[in-house]
């Protein structure tokens, strides 16, 4: 048996979470395609500092986030609180941009994909949109985020036997979603991708360069869906968060990392 586990760059814990330190989008995709040869099975999640805020107050969270094998630098905030409070750097791999360079090495590879969640239309719009950018993409199945029965949708994954199964459900339920029904998927590689489907058809535009370039997607999603604006109220929380783990007034009430 292969040992792709081990293939994963030793975690680096963050204020009771913990981030998996990828050097870049290709190391990323290389430790999947070590995954797909092997006999392991990866949950992959987004950490940002919304993620981590709630989880400081949610221990049911944090151990959710701190059971996923790897944990995504999403946000341009957790990157500066590994550098503030570790003296470490750590580059961001947002999820956004590595489902679509997952997309494109899955057409390159004929990774088999599932794509779970969203609207019907958008679930549709986006496997359209994808099928049309990579002609290649195998996708085995898709299903909309909006079911009843998990048990069919479990079964309908194994049936189409994937590999690489995109869960776009909105954080947290996407994450647990996949915590509660992992050891009855059989695909070695399921991912919370929150609204990535909107942004691959078009119904939310995703952050232009600058915006990426400089970690404030956050700000330019508040621009755009203003009505969001109750969800950006947890960055300065976040940000005093750190500010009490710096000053030693707050520490990790330790789920175990994994
Ligand atoms: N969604 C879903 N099922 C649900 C709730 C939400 O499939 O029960 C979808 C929703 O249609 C949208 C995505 O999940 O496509 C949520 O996107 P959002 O940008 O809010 O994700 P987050 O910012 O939470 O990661």
């Amino acid at each position: 048996m292969s040992t792709s586990l081990h293939e994963l760059p030793e975690p680096m814990p963050l204020m009771g979470v913990k981030l998996t330190p990828f050097a870049d989008y290709a190391h990323a995709i290389k430790t999947v395609s070590f995954l797909l040869a092997s006999e392991d099975k990866v949950f992959s999640v987004a950490v940002n500092p919304e993620k981590i805020y709630r989880a400081s107050h949610d221990r049911s969270l944090r151990e959710l986030l701190n059971r996923a094998e790897i944990c995504l630098c999403d946000g341009v905030g957790a990157a500066l609180a590994v550098r503030v409070l570790h003296r470490k750097k750590i580059d961001r791999i947002t999820g956004v941009a590595l489902f679509f360079e997952l997309i494109r090495a899955a057409a390159d590879n004929q990774w088999r994909v599932y794509l779970l969640g969203a609207s019907p239309d958008v679930n549709d719009a986006a496997a359209k949109q994808l099928q049309n950018d990579h002609p290649n993409l195998n996708i085995v199945g898709r299903q909309d985020g909006y079911f009843q029965e998990a048990a069919a949708v479990v079964d309908a994954i194994n049936a189409s036997d994937a590999q690489l199964v995109f869960v776009a459900m909105g954080s947290p339920k996407q994450e647990i979603w996949i915590a509660e029904h992992r050891d009855q998927i059989n695909a070695q590689f399921c991912m919370g991708v929150g609204g990535t489907f909107d942004v691959v058809c078009g119904k939310v535009s995703w952050a232009p360069e600058f915006f990426r370039r400089t970690g404030t997607e956050w700000l330019y999603r508040l621009l755009m869906e203003p009505k969001r604006w109750r969800r950006q109220l947890t960055l300065p929380k976040f940000v005093w968060l750190v500010m009490k783990y710096k000053m030693g007034l707050e520490k990790d009430r330790g789920a175990p990392l994994a």
